[in-house]
């Protein structure tokens, strides 16, 4: 029987680090969080998270194989370098994984947090079985990452897969890149709840009006889906608008791309069905007739922890 392997993974995210030793199987076997410590500037953030893998290791009698990371911004794989990650204040260019190396002497894997979750899928999750497959990830903005040929594609910089900033209409909602349209400024969090909140004067009879207004809840995507899951009319139309504007802007990404597999994860996520079928019917409306009996919805399997775990299958994927 071959010995089970194991992995560091460390999801650096603007509030938290969480970090996890993970098998090869995708359990995790331990695992801690601390600050980030974003306001205190880099320095301070790389302190965290070599403080975070000195604890991890302090006690560990298992062979770990090496570390992986999943950081926001754009990641140069060379040196591992972490470049103007959104929510990091004052970072610039950091050689995180050069850095890591040295200290540890491990081998260091650092991939943007949308691959990660994109080949955490493919190593653990809802696209083991598929060579190719779109993964988008819904929170407060909209990650995506492309899997092709069972490899993250990168593009020319690493930037590729930034489904979130396609865009489904030229003259649409400004999104927080600073342009029109993209499919985050319709299903990013904060967008979704501002789209709701300009209906929402004219839409008292709802359960979210009442829910606001008169119980003075917060409104937030979960607020939405209860609503939904109490057939509230306006809730289960703002999902099915949701759907459409994500299932269009994936049907043309479908169209280029000829990969009929999608996997969505993130809070939104938890929509579930009326999400996951809205969604693929209106990429199945949209997308070139010969392509459309092939569209496959999956939710990620990866929930809780599934930073961790994404970041620790670049171990997996290139160990
Ligand atoms: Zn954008």
């Amino acid at each position: 029987m071959s010995q089970t392997k194991y992995a560091i993974g460390v999801d650096l995210g603007g509030t938290t680090v969480k970090l996890g030793i993970v098998s090869d199987k995708g359990k995790i076997v331990q695992k801690i969080a601390l600050d980030t410590c974003a306001l205190d500037g880099p320095e301070k953030v790389v302190k965290q998270i070599k403080k975070g893998i000195k604890e991890l290791l302090g006690n560990n009698k298992r062979k770990i194989e090496g570390i992986g990371v999943g950081a926001p911004g754009l990641v140069i794989l060379k040196k591992g370098t972490v470049e103007n990650p959104p929510n990091l204040p004052g970072w610039g260019r950091v050689q995180l994984g050069k850095r890591l190396e040295k200290e540890f002497n491990y081998p260091v894997f650092v991939e943007n947090d949308a691959n990660a979750a994109a080949v955490g899928e493919m190593i653990f999750g809802a696209g083991k079985k598929h060579d190719n497959f779109i993964m988008v990830t819904l929170g407060t903005g909209v990650g995506g990452g492309l899997i092709l040929n069972k490899k993250v594609y990168r593009g020319e910089t690493g930037a590729a897969g930034e489904i979130g900033h396609v865009s489904i209409n030229r003259e649409g909602r400004l999104c927080n890149c600073g342009m029109p349209g993209c499919i985050e400024a319709y299903a990013g969090n904060n967008h979704l709840v501002n789209i709701v909140n300009e209906q929402l004067p004219e839409r008292t009879d709802s359960l979210l009006y009442k829910w606001i207004n008169d119980e003075e809840k917060v409104l937030d995507p979960k607020l939405i889906h209860e609503a939904a899951q109490q057939d509230d009319k306006f809730a289960c139309e703002v999902i099915t608008e949701f759907a459409c504007n994500l299932g269009s802007g994936l049907a043309s990404i479908i169209n280029l791309l000829d990969v009929s597999t999608v996997i969505i994860g993130g809070g939104v996520a938890g929509f579930g069905d009326r999400l996951f079928d809205a969604v693929k019917d209106k990429i199945k409306e949209r997308v070139l007739k010969p392509i459309a009996p092939r569209i496959k919805v999956k939710a990620a399997r990866l929930k809780n922890e599934a930073g961790i775990k994404g970041a620790s299958s670049l171990v997996f994927l290139r160990g």
